[in-house]
């Protein structure tokens, strides 16, 4: 049965979509069976993963609507390792849709609870609020990867990120603490003196919730995606390559899974 994470952060681009790509393909290359949910109508995780999102027949919109099974949407581009139930701008008519429809918090829980038993690990990519979407994405986890870049403003809006996780822990998703909450620093630049500052406090306020792997700042990463690939397949030899993997390998010690 997967292990169901989420990776958010109502900030946007602080790297959550790169993760979530790049944790997807190398558990992917660590032989687990990986699904990588695409939640953000940017569709960036699909485009990421060598899907076009102009190209999508069907998409997590449908799934979410109810208007197609999960099993038929979901897709394995040839160049990588994962599946990915792919999104595009379609995505944002979901949130004004799924308003007036019954368990709506619960419809992408529902539709994962499908294929859960054919994965290891599923990953969901979630968009930058924390919106209807996002919180279908919590109600379906057992745990929440926040991205995060060791800047001055990094901690503003986090509280409200672990006040929404509180709530959905105490009325909707208990199993969201199964696994938590697990912070990973992004984009880190060590020559950076703020940085290794916030990065110190971060490790002071939440402790063993901070994952020990830094992700460094790395152009490849930021050029993998127009190829269409993770930059862990893009370029395995670069330094953030490296880091995804590593902490790829982290968290699956830390779920016992290794
Ligand atoms: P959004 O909130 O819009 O969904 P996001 O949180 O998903 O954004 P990304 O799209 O992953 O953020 O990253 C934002 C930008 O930073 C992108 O251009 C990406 O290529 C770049 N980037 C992410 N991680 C790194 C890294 N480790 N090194 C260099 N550039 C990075
Ligand atoms: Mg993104």
């Amino acid at each position: 049965m997967a292990a169901v994470l989420c990776i958010a952060n109502q900030k946007g681009g602080v790297g959550k979509t790169t993760t979530a790509v790049n944790l997807a393909s190398s558990l992917a290359h660590l032989k687990k069976r990986v699904l990588l949910v695409d939640l953000d109508p940017q569709g960036n995780a699909t485009m990421g993963s060598g899907v076009s999102k102009l190209d999508l027949e069907r998409s997590v919109y449908e799934v979410l609507l109810g208007l197609a099974d999960i099993k038929d949407v979901r897709q394995r581009p040839t160049v990588i390792q994962f599946d990915i139930l792919p999104a595009n701008r379609e995505l944002s008519a979901a949130e004004v849709e799924m308003v007036n429809l019954e368990r709506r918090n619960k419809r992408l829980k529902e539709a994962l609870d499908e294929v859960k038993e054919e994965y290891d690990l599923i990953l969901i990519d979630c968009p930058p609020a924390l919106s209807l979407l996002t919180l279908n994405a919590f109600c379906a986890a057992d745990g929440v990867i926040i991205p995060m870049q060791c800047e001055y403003f990094a901690l503003e809006g986090l509280s409200d990120l672990l006040n929404t996780v509180r709530h959905v822990h105490s009325n909707m998703n208990a199993s969201i603490n199964n696994i938590g909450l697990l912070l990973l620093r992004v984009m880190f630049d060590k020559r950076v003196t703020l940085s290794l500052h916030v990065s110190e406090q971060l490790e002071k306020h939440f402790g063993k919730r901070v994952l020990k792997t830094v992700i460094p700042r790395n152009v490849r990463m930021a050029e993998a995606p127009s190829y269409g690939l993770p930059g862990v397949d893009f370029d395995p030899s670069s330094k953030g390559a490296k880091a995804y993997m590593e902490c790829a390998k982290e968290l699956l010690a830390s779920l016992k899974m290794a």
